[in-house]
Formats: C-alpha cells, sequence, structure tokens
C-alpha cells in the first residue's frame, strides 16, 4: 500500500516549477526595488509566539495551528502566519539597533488546519513584506505599493484594492461599544460563531460569511465614522499619497482584518476571477505587535500574498508565466560506453551547458526519445565510429538536422549555438 500527501499539503511537480521560479524571482526583484531586505524564520516558533500576537478567540489559535509538545516538554507550533515570527526576530536580535525603520521581505510556508479550498492549502507559500519602524503614512503607501506594482507587473489587471482603517486604541473601544449596542437586539439571529465574537471580539462581527449576517453587517455602524482625529488624518495621508503615486483603490469600511494587532490602516486586494476565497494579498498596520509579543512599543506595516492563490489568479486570467527549465544537450551513448559519455557530460556541464546523459544503454531510438520527453534542444550521438574519429554528432531535436564536431570543439561550438542568454536558464 503506498502512502498520500497530507490532505491541503500539495506537491509542487517538476512540471510545475517553472511557473514558481518564475513568480519567486519577480518577487526577489521587485522586494529589491522596492528596498527590502529577506529573512528566513524556522519553521516553527513557540506557540506563546501566535498566541500573544494573533490571540485567543482567534480562529487560527483556537482552531487552525498545527501544535505539538517537543521532547523537551515545549509546546511548539508550525508557523500559522508570517508576521508574528518576522517580529519576534526583529525584536530578538534588536534589528532596529541600526536604525529604523527596517523593510523585511520573506517568501515561507504557512501551516494552518483549515478546510481546504480552491487556492487555499493547510500548507501555502506567502509572500510576505513588512516595514517596521516607522508610524507614518508613508510607509503604508510604500509597502503597499510594493505589493501592487508586483503583481501588475505580473500581468494581473482584474482586481481592486479595499482600504479602510480600523482605528486604534483611543478610538476603536468607543467603537466597539456601539457596534455591540447595535448588535446586541440581532444576537439570537446571529450564527454561533457570531454569538462567541459578541463577546470576545465584537469587531470580526463585521467579517461573518454568512448571507443573514452579512446584510446585519452592511447596515452596522462604521469604524470609518468613529475614527480620532490623528487616525483620520492619517487614513487620508495614506490617501494622498496612493493618488500621487496613481496607486488605485476603494475606501471600503467592511474591511476588518482577522487579527487583533491591526490598527489603522487595512487593506485587501480582490480579485474579480475567484469566487469567494477572493482575496490575493491583505495587510495593513500593526502598531501594537511588538508591545503584544513583550518588545518596546515599534510601529509596523506590512503584508501577506499567497503565491498559490496568485498563481491561480494568473492562471484564469491567461498570463503565461516561466515554462519547465529545458535541458540543452542529452548525450545519447549509441555503444559507447557510460564513461566516455559521462567525461563529455562533465567538461559541457563545466561549461555552463546544462546536460543529460543516457546511463540506462537501451536502443538509439529510445535514448532520442528520452532527449525528446526531457526538452533537449540538441542530442549529441556518441557511438563506437564517432569515438574512433574523435567527434559527435550534433542532432538539432527540433528539425532532425544532424552534423559533426571535433570532440574537444564542442563545448565551443555547442555554446554558441545555443542562444548564450540561454544557457543555464529556463526556457519557454
Ligand atoms: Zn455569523
Ligand atoms: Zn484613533
Amino acid at each position: 500500500m503506498t502512502v498520500n500527501a497530507p490532505r491541503g499539503m500539495p506537491d509542487i511537480l517538476p512540471g510545475e516549477i517553472g511557473r514558481w521560479h518564475a513568480v519567486e524571482a519577480r518577487v526577489r526583484d521587485f522586494a529589491r526595488r522596492f528596498g527590502y531586505r529577506e529573512i528566513r524564520t524556522p519553521a516553527v516558533e513557540h506557540t506563546e509566539v501566535f498566541q500573544r500576537a494573533v490571540g485567543s478567540g482567534t480562529d487560527i489559535v483556537d482552531k487552525e495551528m498545527y501544535t505539538f509538545t517537543d521532547r523537551g516538554g515545549r509546546s511548539l507550533s508550525l508557523r500559522a502566519e508570517g508576521t508574528a515570527p518576522v517580529l519576534r526576530a526583529f525584536l530578538e536580535h534588536n534589528l532596529g539597533a541600526g536604525g529604523l525603520p527596517v523593510k523585511l521581505y520573506y517568501i515561507c510556508p504557512i501551516f494552518r488546519y483549515d478546510r481546504p479550498q480552491a487556492g487555499r492549502y493547510r500548507q501555502h507559500t506567502q509572500f510576505g513584506a513588512e516595514c517596521i519602524g516607522a508610524a507614518e503614512p508613508a510607509a503604508d503607501a510604500d509597502v503597499l505599493s510594493l505589493a501592487v506594482r508586483l503583481v501588475q507587473s505580473l500581468g494581473l489587471v482584474r482586481f481592486e484594492v479595499h482600504l479602510s482603517s480600523v482605528g486604534d486604541e483611543v478610538c476603536r473601544p468607543g467603537y466597539t461599544a456601539v457596534l455591540r449596542e447595535y448588535y446586541r437586539p440581532h444576537l439570537a439571529d446571529l450564527c454561533e460563531d457570531c454569538r462567541r465574537r459578541f463577546e470576545v471580539a465584537p469587531l470580526r462581527l463585521l467579517d461573518c460569511k454568512r448571507e443573514h449576517d452579512r446584510r446585519i453587517a452592511r447596515q452596522a455602524p462604521r469604524m470609518l465614522d468613529h475614527l480620532c482625529d490623528p487616525c483620520r488624518a492619517h487614513l487620508n495621508g495614506v490617501r494622498a499619497h496612493l493618488d500621487a503615486m496613481g496607486v488605485a483603490y476603494t475606501i471600503d469600511p467592511l474591511i476588518v482584518r482577522g487579527l487583533d494587532y491591526y490598527t489603522r490602516t487595512a487593506w485587501e486586494a480582490v480579485s474579480e476571477t475567484l469566487g469567494a476565497q477572493n482575496v490575493i494579498f491583505g495587510g495593513g498596520r500593526y502598531d501594537g505587535l511588538a508591545g503584544q509579543l513583550g518588545g518596546r512599543p515599534t510601529p509596523g506595516v506590512g503584508f501577506g500574498m499567497g503565491l498559490e492563490r496568485l498563481l491561480l489568479v494568473l492562471e484564469q486570467e491567461g498570463v503565461a508565466l516561466g515554462g519547465d527549465p529545458a535541458l540543452d544537450v542529452y548525450i545519447a551513448t549509441a555503444g559507447a560506453d557510460a564513461t566516455r559519455a559521462l567525461q563529455l557530460a562533465d567538461r559541457l556541464r563545466r561549461a555552463g551547458i546544462a546536460t543529460d546523459l543516457e546511463v540506462t544503454a537501451r536502443g538509439l531510438r529510445a535514448q532520442l526519445k528520452q532527449a525528446d520527453r526531457l526538452g533537449a534542444r540538441f542530442a549529441l550521438l556518441l557511438g563506437e565510429d564517432e569515438i574512433r574519429r574523435g567527434v559527435a554528432t550534433i542532432r538539432e531535436m527540433a528539425t532532425g538536422a544532424q552534423d559533426e564536431a571535433p570532440l574537444d570543439a564542442l563545448p565551443d561550438v555547442l555554446a554558441a549555438r545555443l542562444r548564450p542568454e540561454a544557457i543555464g536558464k529556463a526556457r519557454g
């Protein structure tokens, strides 16, 4: 009996990897263009990192984390969220000592025990960027524009950025009280989750997916009407910066970030081609997070972008991405021994030519079929006659055209025929 991968944790197979390489390369390029440096945190954290940052009463902490006790009796959890580990590392290594803000990005797997849906997995890959140590609206506009310009550069057109403010510790308590009073008469009609949210996290009442509860949410008092003056000025500042850069958005008062640590600016980019799971990236400001993790209060703003979902949207919009990295040369042994083929492969590879070779010594026809399957541009036929004369036959796979070249000259001859920029790189 064979064993399959865990549910919701798909393999990424060689045939799909070209698309991943293309997107990851673009992500790294844009992160660099915007002045972000990469950070890599471990796949597991002390469970407390997520409990403190995300908060109890959230689905993530209560239902979705992969938590286990290690052999030393410590409670650890697989990375359930991207920002908290980065802030944990920022505080632990005092990364702000060299001056603020510190701009960091990551591409890493996120683990959540959730019901798998289209573009949503129990292990998914997230690109995130965090600008830590700047409270000004310019930081919000800077990091949001990174996400927007990145997806636009990949060819994404049909999406909309929804922007809002979730207030801060000054104005949110007053709004929460108003919201509770609005919801109190509806309490008996709400779903079980909402009745729990009413007690522990009233803002999340606005986030319910049940149609009946959504209708009540649409009529609810809005945070945007209860912002204190500094929060209002901050939002207006962000808007002015985005307008000046030509980054389009719509104000959406129903944006509620699911996590406790969000303050002020919040946004979601919504695809018009996906169904219910339509958020391509989401983010906002989290000025309270460093304090919740036990550090000195430090403002921050950032976003997370699920790459599986991004690839799905790009596919649905018909955007072509990089193909499978192809092979330059396949050495068919045609009677020569494997040592000769290995020696030649070694020389070509050291010259930068992507080379595979026949190791099973099957018939020539089968070898050429294998070269074709691997997408090789050229096959080298290395038979006894060729070896005796010190040459190899070069066969162009697409046309079947053949000629010969001396073995010693092969690296140069092949390099000249392969487009120089294609050597060792992905084609297609
Ligand atoms: Zn509900
Ligand atoms: Zn406020």
